[in-house]
């Protein structure tokens, strides 16, 4: 795999932020949210949240946190919410008429997992695969940015299961590629630890590196000063996971939404294409 391809997976990887003035405030409107620590109110899917205002933009934007809705500065549609409004819906909002509204929130959860696969499989590409695996990830990204140009009909009529299961296969590939180049000889403890259920675990200071955390539940647990090089984190649960100190820089399959919901510090190493959240000491 030449270098080139690595900056397209880089490139790629770090241009898929989500632009809010370009969306018309999906994510505070076609999704269902149960009232809980993360959200102070129950608000179905496809209604509008009552702090949305008519220019799109949230009425208590600077108090979310202080005001019960942590879990908004927690979400990251990672492009999606803009990629709907302006390409698939061409720019005309939910306001239209009650018919487009229900297709817009309809197309909006299926479009936030085709990017979040997109960045999965463009993360993967920023690696140093074997030629195979490289060949078949960017056919899958291909495949990926020709569905997410679709109509909204085709993109109702997806079959996601069947999109997610061979990029599910390819990563998983990339992850033992790249994890086996993380730790030099034989590991001496067990490097699989995926769906592990380490709530509230002391972990501080532990050498994690290259650990397949997949799935795994991380809730309250403390990673303080760990070093987490080359760990698999797909899928794990990081709210309120203490990554104070923590080494994150080279691990694999990290979202902007898993360490929003952690707890870091200054000291914390991110990927670079991670932004440091702005709750963090
Ligand atoms: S509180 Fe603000 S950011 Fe959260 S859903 Fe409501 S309008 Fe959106």
């Amino acid at each position: 795999m030449s270098n080139q391809t690595k900056t397209i997976g880089t490139k790629i990887r770090h241009s898929l932020q989500a632009d809010c003035q370009s969306c018309f405030g999906l994510c505070c409107t076609a999704l269902n949210i149960v009232a809980s620590s993360d959200f102070a109110i129950n608000k179905p899917a496809g209604t509008p949240c009552p702090n949305l205002q008519d220019n799109y933009s949230c009425h208590i934007h600077s108090q979310l946190r202080e005001t019960g809705f942590k879990g908004c500065t927690v979400f990251d549609c990672l492009g999606a919410g803009q990629q709907v409004s302006q390409v698939t819906f061409h720019g005309q909002d939910w306001r239209q008429s009650r018919e487009h509204a229900d297709k817009m929130f309809r197309v909006f959860p299926i479009m936030e997992q085709l990017y979040e696969m997109i960045a999965y499989v463009a993360e993967a590409l920023s690696y140093q695969v074997d030629n195979m695996l490289y060949e078949q990830l960017i056919a899958q990204l291909k495949h990926l940015q020709q569905t997410i140009a679709q109509d909204a009909d085709s993109l109702l009529a997806l079959d996601m299961v069947a999109i997610r299961m061979p990029i599910n296969a390819l990563l998983l590939q990339t992850s033992e590629q790249i994890r086996q180049h993380s730790v030099k000889g034989k590991a001496s403890r067990n490097l699989n630890q995926r769906g592990a259920n380490w709530m509230g675990k002391n972990l501080k200071g532990k050498d994690l590196r290259a650990t397949d955390l997949r799935g795994s539940y991380l809730i309250a647990a403390n990673l303080q000063d760990a070093n987490l090089q080359g760990v698999d984190f797909i899928g794990a649960d990081l709210r309120d996971t203490n990554l104070r100190g923590a080494d994150l820089s080279t691990s694999l399959f990290l979202t902007q939404m898993q360490i929003n919901a952690a707890q870091g510090d200054r000291s914390t190493k991110l990927p670079s294409y991670i932004k440091r959240p702005a709750h963090w000491q």
